[in-house]
């Protein structure tokens, strides 16, 4: 297994980024999380524009040019043999001694991994899964994808515990921001597709811009608001959104069934429209 640092395809096991890099010590990096299905690169474009405006949002230049990072991501995926998994990038603002101001001229350091996955199981698939509902602690520049990923890891974490699949984060108004790695979306007893609005308080997920566009085009009804725990309670469907889960059923909240507690036909056929949008069959 390969991964690639600041130039250079390494062993997964020996690679690795000096001490004093601001990713280590500040969380002051972004990343991308693409995945590969069935050979290709799902929805690349989105992903490469994202990185360039949180690196923008960052004050941080390129690590190389954007032709050259495809080619990087081309070549890793090659080298591990993937077909149907991800590849990780991260540039963080490099290494320089830790002080909290940008260094005045430090390169930016470039790290890319990639793995093999089955991206969920087969019953995970066929039930769809629970998610538990959590407050929203983290800052207020969750549209910029940092490195700084605490909140989500311990949402993540108590999800786990509590045997579910996603944490929903809900902020102090009652109304769902996002899943800690994915967009939440519901489907209205008017059948209605629903999902927050773009904006500082979530990560505009790539997965979830092209959802939009699939779900327009397919004329189904949709509405960018944001929506309430209870609204969701009482939602026809459920779903999350993210590289990894494209729309993945979510058929409990808090241990409540959403519907009839199976997966929705509305979310079915998003996922299948976006894996044919993709151009690869459902990996699951
Ligand atoms: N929100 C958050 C907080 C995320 O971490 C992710 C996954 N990176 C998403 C949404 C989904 O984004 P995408 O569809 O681009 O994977």
């Amino acid at each position: 297994r390969f991964a690639y640092v600041n130039g250079r395809y390494l062993p997964h096991d020996d690679a690795a980024v000096h001490i004093e890099d601001r990713g280590f010590q500040f969380a002051d990096g972004v990343y991308e999380v693409v995945t590969i299905v069935g050979g290709r690169f799902a929805d690349l474009e989105g992903h490469l524009a994202r990185l360039d405006r949180s690196l923008r949002e960052l004050r941080m230049p390129w690590p190389v040019k954007p032709t050259s990072l495809r080619l990087i991501m081309r070549e890793l995926a090659a080298r591990n043999g993937v077909r149907d998994g991800m590849v990780y990038v991260q540039v963080t603002r490099g290494v320089a001694p830790r002080d909290f101001r940008f260094p005045a001229d430090t390169a930016p350091t470039l790290v890319l991994t990639c793995r093999r996955s089955r991206f969920q199981t087969a019953r995970q698939l066929a039930e769809g899964v629970s998610v538990i509902t959590i407050p929203d602690i983290r800052w207020l520049r969750r549209d910029i994808k940092t490195v700084g990923l605490l909140a989500q890891s311990l949402g993540k974490q108590k999800a786990a515990e509590a045997g579910a699949y996603e944490a929903w984060q809900v902020d102090p108004d009652g109304t769902v921001t996002e899943g800690c790695s994915s967009n939440a979306w519901i489907v209205t007893a008017e059948g209605t597709l629903v999902t927050r609005p773009a904006s500082n308080l979530i990560l505009n997920g790539i997965t979830r811009l092209s959802l939009l566009r699939i779900a327009r085009d397919l004329g189904i009804p949709v509405e960018e608001r944001p929506f309430t725990v209870a609204e969701a309670h009482a939602a026809r469907e459920a779903l999350m959104s993210s590289a990894g889960s494209f729309a993945l059923p979510v058929t409990r909240i808090d241990g409540k069934p959403v519907g009839e507690g199976r997966p929705g036909p509305l979310t079915l056929r998003l996922r299948a429209a976006y894996l044919a949008d993709v151009g690869a069959p459902d990996p699951v």
